[in-house]
């Protein structure tokens, strides 16, 4: 079996008025950065890479670089594939939009080979703990004409906390950094009222502070029952992330805009954060993604993926996770405490909602089901695909 043709898709779906924001920037349309990876025996893989900045730069290294070293090779042999394009793209690629290609590519050859085995994806990563994960809300971003008015929107913040609480999530993952620290601790005071005690909160920031802020909003965040604090600083700042970290009693989190096991090493070894947070899509794949969970988990830092991007990029995080051990063992797996849970991202995203033939959804238990279909498990509507390509 030979690989024939890699193809790249670069969808995007404007937003209008649906259009939010984070602390870094504005998101008037989702797009990302779809492989189709075709062999000789009429087998198609699916991958996905590049959702955090343009697409068309990701495409550009796949066209250009990557895909004619892995034209006629078998999608067998993804481990080597991997080494050579890494080895290829080192000397001006070791993060960032090189990493993307290789990722889309990557995750591309696990369906392909899942598809040519007869097996779904989590049982060539040695199978399957689990058939469903706990899934968690990502939402609370800043939204509206007065995103960047607290108080006009703080009535709508709270309705929309209450509706994931109301729909079976059990956990919110929601936005702060973008205004000052007091009117974000207002947003988070009306998040709290709005979903009550028990539901589990955690707060990313998208690196918006720099360490002092970061411990002062920590402090905050620890007396609203918040869990987790992500990216509190900058992705380069490991003496930031320390101070912050040794500063406060919840988890800090991040690596969304980290790359590779080399990137993870020293945010991991350097005792930066409790919990890593590797974007499948945009680390390495899922090849990469098995390097670093092992690394972290000799260093006892559980591993949540972060996941933003299409239903391929859900459907290869449900792969990962299905197939990641408890951290650690016991005999009664909770969510988040030992057993891994999904980033499932409620913002607008046609992408994820329109792009699969069936839909990935959260179940009436809090739980999302892991595809059981050969490779990913997934079906790609193409005529869907072909507009979101329009224009
Ligand atoms: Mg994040």
């Amino acid at each position: 079996m030979k690989i024939v043709s890699i193809k790249t898709y670069a969808p995007r779906a404007p937003l209008g008025k649906e259009r939010f924001y984070s602390s870094q920037c504005p998101f008037p349309q989702r797009n990302s950065l779809l492989t189709r990876i075709e062999t000789d025996d009429g087998l198609v893989g699916w991958g996905e890479g590049g959702q955090y900045g343009p697409s068309e730069t990701v495409a550009a290294c796949i066209e250009h670089v990557l895909a004619p070293k892995v034209i006629g090779r078998s999608p067998h042999e993804l481990g080597c594939i991997w080494e050579e394009l890494y080895g290829l793209t080192r000397d001006f690629g070791q993060k960032g939009t090189y990493v993307e290609a290789i990722s889309a590519i990557d995750i591309a050859l696990w369906d392909l080979k899942g598809k040519a085995l007869g097996v779904p994806v989590h049982n060539l990563l040695g199978g399957a703990f689990r058939d469903s994960i706990s899934g968690y809300a990502t939402g609370c971003y800043y939204r509206g004409e007065n995103a960047f008015d607290h108080k006009a929107e703080l009535e709508n913040l709270a309705a929309e906390a209450k509706a994931y609480a109301d729909s079976g999530f059990k956990m919110l993952k929601i936005k702060i950094g973008l205004l000052s620290v007091e009117a974000d601790i207002e947003r988070v005071a009306a998040i709290r009222d709005a979903i009550g005690p028990d539901m589990h909160l955690l707060a990313d920031s998208n690196h918006a502070y720099l360490a002092p802020t970061a411990i002062r909003m920590g402090r905050a965040l620890q007396d609203f029952g918040c869990l987790m604090f992500e990216e509190p600083v900058p992705p380069e700042d490991h003496d930031g992330y320390r101070t912050v970290r040794n500063a406060l009693d919840i988890a800090v989190s991040g690596g969304e805009c980290e790359f590779t096991r080399w990137g993870f090493r020293k945010l991991i070894a350097e005792g930066c954060v409790d919990i890593v947070q590797p974007d499948i899509c945009a680390s390495g794949g899922l090849s990469e993604f098995q390097k670093i969970w092992s690394f972290a988990s000799a260093y006892g830092v559980p591993v949540m993926p972060h996941v933003w991007g299409s239903g391929v990029a859900l459907s290869a995080a449900l792969h990962a996770l299905a197939a990641m051990p408890l951290q650690p063992y016991t005999a009664n797996p909770i969510p988040f405490q030992n057993e891994p849970v999904i980033e499932f991202d409620r913002n607008p995203n046609p992408l994820r909602d329109e792009l699969l033939q069936e839909t990935i959804v959260l179940g009436e238990d809090g739980r999302v089901s892991v595809p059981q279909g050969p490779g990913l498990g997934i079906e790609i509507d193409e005529s869907a695909l072909a507009r979101f390509c329009e224009g």
